[in-house]
């Protein structure tokens, strides 16, 4: 009886012991919650950016610029390799400048490209940038560059400021209260778990991001992937051109990188991916692809092949944009938004939706308001519709017919692209202008994708109509359907369309730099 009194009383003051230490230590790490969000408040940020890529960094600029304390936790400050984000095109650079940022491509050897040199069954054609479009109020040339100069050109940039603290680390979650996102734990550099609190958190990690599945359900597509290695010490005859060889199974391109260094690269997809450990990708490069090359590039295609240059694969995937229901949090650049990588427009969509989110931020002087910052973000997802579900679309049809088929109505439309974007005129400056997003308007979009439809029609129509031809174009036009209506209306079609936002969308897109 006695022994069972004690064992009593001794599970009774463990139970208690054990009560007021987890209540003690609740109450501490609420404290220590409380105490480390008054000092972010004295101290602190305004903004804590994840990711210091190049959403990351140009956006740390921009806010920085407009008065805001902005912490940038990036997990690795070296320059990164990467193959990706290599071409900024005409549009992007306009939106660079409007940032203040232009300066991040001098100083890095990037390569200045006029337009686009393409080559179909031994037929070549030039494709420029139109030079006299009177609604791109900018120079109307792209530049290529090793996208890791690039990326450490704009860290630098944003760091120069003041206000921008940028510091490694790794963020591990975010920090979450009743729906409001308050911050970020992260490891830094020294290792240790730490904690940053703000008002605002952006998430922008890109396209492994791991932190944007804990805001929404979004799942990015795996569409192919593009293989590419670089030829060293060489200069193409004609660099201000990006060439593109409509080759088979898909296309190669080739283009000048730096001064010394040529970009090689190709599509492949999952069911017919020979392996780059075993140099089957190498033979599969020099005995299928390389014969499609033409001449005047073969050399450069094969220097590096036969120098083992080091060859990359990089999944090309695709994931519509969704708004995430939690406060305090905005998602950016690939981990909110990607497309195709064939029409090389990522970081000018970024930078766009760096510009609009920044001017509705702007009246804000307190970011602290959860409710008008989830306005904010409501309207941006709005008005960067027209623009991104313009290149998103664009993304996915010039994708598609680049892919060689034996079908004969694919094909056609392959051939249709080919001669439209080539025949000179306004067809060409049209899609140019559409390519280099020197004039991203959804009705210009639709515009020429209904031309070309209707121009391979007419080839496959010719010299006459047979049976047989009336089939195929009716196929063709059921393709060309079958292509877009599905991607339109993920993107939402009333919102890409309504004026209003088009407007303004317009009206923050074209005005004139005020920074
Ligand atoms: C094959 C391919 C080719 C492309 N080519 C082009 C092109 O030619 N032109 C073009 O405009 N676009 C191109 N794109 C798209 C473009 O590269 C991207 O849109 C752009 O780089 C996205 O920038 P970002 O800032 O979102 O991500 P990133 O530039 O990838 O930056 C993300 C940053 O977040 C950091 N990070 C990740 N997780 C964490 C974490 N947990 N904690 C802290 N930091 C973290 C990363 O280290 C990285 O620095 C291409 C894409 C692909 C796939």
């Amino acid at each position: 009886m006695a022994f069972a009194h004690v064992c009593l009383w001794t599970l009774l003051a463990f139970v208690l012991t054990w009560t007021v230490f987890y209540v003690t230590n609740r109450k501490k790490k609420a404290t220590e919650l409380a105490d480390a969000a008054a000092e972010e408040r004295r101290n602190g940020a305004d903004v804590i950016i994840v990711g210091a890529g190049v959403g990351g960094s140009a956006l740390a600029y921009a806010l920085a610029k407009d008065g805001r304390r902005v912490h940038v936790i990036e997990r690795d400050m070296r320059e990164p390799e990467r193959m990706m984000g290599e071409f900024m095109q005409p549009g992007g650079r306009l939106m660079l400048s409007k940032l203040g940022l232009q300066d991040c491509l001098d100083g890095i050897d990037a390569q200045k490209a006029t337009g686009m040199a393409v080559y179909k069954d031994g037929k070549e054609a030039v494709a420029s940038f139109p030079v006299d479009n009177n609604n791109f109020p900018y120079d109307p040339s792209a530049r290529s560059f090793h996208n890791g100069r690039f990326v450490q050109s704009l860290r630098q940039k944003a760091s120069s400021l003041s206000s921008v603290r940028l510091e490694e680390g790794t963020v591990k979650s975010l920090i979450e209260e009743k729906g409001v996102i308050k911050g970020v734990t992260y490891k830094n550099k020294a290792g240790e778990e730490t904690t940053a609190l703000a008002p605002l958190t952006v998430v922008c990690d890109g396209c492994y991001s791991n932190l944007r599945r804990s805001l929404n359900n979004n799942n990015a597509e795996v569409l192919s992937y593009q293989v590419g290695y670089i030829s060293k010490n060489c200069r193409l005859d004609d660099p201000e051109n990006l060439h593109l060889i409509m080759s088979k199974p898909s296309s190669i391109m080739l283009y000048q990188l730096s001064s010394t260094d040529v970009r090689c690269g190709f599509e492949l997809f999952p069911d017919n991916f020979p392996s780059i450990a075993k140099g089957e990708m190498t033979t599969f490069a020099k005995n299928t692809l390389a014969p499609q090359v033409p001449p005047k590039l073969r050399k450069i295609f094969l220097k590096g092949l036969d120098e083992g240059a080091h060859i990359k694969a990089v999944p090309a995937k695709r994931m519509t944009a969704t708004l995430s229901n939690k406060k305090g949090v905005i998602v950016l650049g690939d981990a909110f938004n990607m497309r195709h990588p064939s029409v090389a427009a990522g970081m000018m969509v970024l930078l766009s939706d760096i510009l609009i989110l920044r001017r509705l931020l702007q009246p804000l002087s307190n970011l602290g308001d959860a409710n008008k910052v989830s306005e904010v973000i409501k309207s941006f997802y709005s008005i960067r519709k027209p623009m991104s579900a313009t290149v998103n679309t664009l993304g996915t049809a010039f994708s598609q017919v680049l892919i060689a088929s034996t079908d004969e109505a694919k094909e056609a439309m392959r051939q249709g692209c080919y001669d439209y974007l080539c025949s000179g005129g306004f067809r060409t400056s049209g899609m140019m202008a559409l390519l280099g997003g020197m004039n991203p308007r959804p009705i210009s979009l639709i515009y020429h994708l209904c031309a070309i439809t209707l121009h391979s029609i007419g080839h496959l129509l010719s010299p006459f109509p047979s049976p047989i031809r009336i089939w195929h174009s009716l196929r063709l036009f059921g393709l060309a359907l079958k292509m877009l209506v599905p991607h339109l209306k993920a993107e939402g079609v009333s919102q890409m369309l309504f004026p209003a936002n088009a407007a303004a969308y317009r009206k923050s897109y074209m005005a004139a730099s005020v920074f």
